[in-house]
């Protein structure tokens, strides 16, 4: 286990890499420092110019969008200063999963000006993938992330508007290298993100899924994205104030509702993140337990990286909080996948990693290391 020198991101993350013992991101980070961010603005320009709209084409570009702090403000971004059309595209959960934040956030864009498409999975078989996904993998979102992606795309092609923003370049910004392409704003690899790497639906078929059933889970193939001319793009390389909590401050200011529980019930220090479900706080808490690290880490490192934060502030805070979560969304997730709250910690207590952690005889998880230094 090994920290990297500047923030508190550990190797153990999948895919990721650490040059002159600096995490990917950090080095990302330092390099992005002197870049000229006028510049990148007219490299933006020049893509756009490249897809103008032709002429039976209504909406200029596409936006994945659930309403949230980054979804908000690229709208508004793109609507507001580009000068474009954009068309929303909005993968939704069902009533027993989605937040009433979820929901009154995606209301607040729509009623912002933004025409919206909203996607959904029949509900049986969303319900039968995130019961398998946590089941097989300990991960309920693995095919819900997929079709959250796959969706975005398939829209495109179908509508014929090949341009799509995305926000985040989950390479540079948090170190997954599966997905960095030849740029920073290259968003074609999106689909090798290591949460959703290769979009095999084997471990659905075998337990019983139907293929036809599980279409919104199957992402465009290269061929399909090079005959429509796909180009996803990440506007967050083109932004110097990226961040979760920037996007959080400007899109709470054009009406965006936060997080009111407290940090020990959420696991989320910034009360911006994920905010149209709950039941991500304990997908949060067993990463922590797989891996050592949770989104208390995640979030406390961009803000080291960013010098709002010391690596020593940054220790306690993760100390404290990482991997947090209140019972009562595992208790409604067990219910809506129909499990016992025991089948739970059995499927929990296989996936933690046994090297960094320790479980007592009463089933309670126990870390071996210290944070920002290891074992
Ligand atoms: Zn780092």
């Amino acid at each position: 286990m090994k920290y990297c020198k500047t923030c508190l991101q550990i190797d153990t993350r999948p895919n990721t890499k650490f040059i002159d013992g600096n995490c990917i991101a950090c080095h990302y980070h330092k390099e992005s420092i002197d870049e000229d961010f006028e510049e990148r603005f007219e490299v933006l320009k020049d893509i756009i110019k490249k897809n103008p709209k032709k002429p039976n084409q209504f909406f200029d570009c596409i936006i994945g969008v659930s309403g949230g702090k980054d979804s908000l403000r690229q709208a508004l971004w793109i609507r507001d200063k580009l000068k474009l059309t954009p068309l929303c595209v909005c993968f939704s959960y069902p009533p027993e999963q989605v937040s009433q934040l979820g929901v009154d956030n995606l209301s607040n864009l729509i009623e912002l000006g933004f025409d919206t498409l909203v996607v959904a999975s029949q509900p049986e078989t969303w319900k039968k993938t995130l019961r398998e996904g946590f089941l097989q993998f300990q991960n309920y979102q693995k095919a819900g992330e997929y079709a959250i992606v796959s969706c975005v795309p398939k829209i495109a092609i179908k509508y014929k508007i090949p341009l799509i923003f995305w926000g985040e370049n989950p390479g540079l910004q948090l170190g997954d290298m599966g997905t960095v392409s030849e740029n920073g704003y290259d968003g074609n690899n999106l689909r090798f993100m290591n949460t959703i790497a290769g979009g095999d639906l084997e471990w659905l078929t075998k337990r019983g899924l139907d293929k036809k059933d599980l279409i919104p889970f199957s992402h465009p193939t290269s061929f399909e994205f090079e005959k429509a001319n796909i180009q996803i793009i990440f506007l967050g390389w083109f932004w110097e104030d990226w961040s979760g909590i920037n996007n959080g401050k400007y899109s709470a200011s054009n009406g965006l509702d936060v997080r009111k529980a407290d940090v020990t019930m959420s696991g989320d220090i910034t009360n911006v993140y994920a905010l149209d479900e709950n039941w991500v706080s304990f997908n949060q808490m067993i990463k922590f337990y797989k891996y050592g690290f949770g989104r208390v880490s995640d979030h406390v490192n961009e803000s080291i990286r960013r010098g709002e934060l010391t690596r020593e502030e940054g220790i306690k805070i993760v100390e404290k909080y990482d991997g947090c979560c209140s019972d009562e969304y595992i208790e409604t997730f067990c219910n809506y996948i129909d499990i016992s709250k025991e089948t739970f910690w059995e499927n929990v207590h296989s996936c933690v990693n046994k090297e960094l952690f320790e479980i007592t005889d009463k089933g309670e998880i126990i870390k071996r290391f210290e944070v920002g230094y290891g074992l």
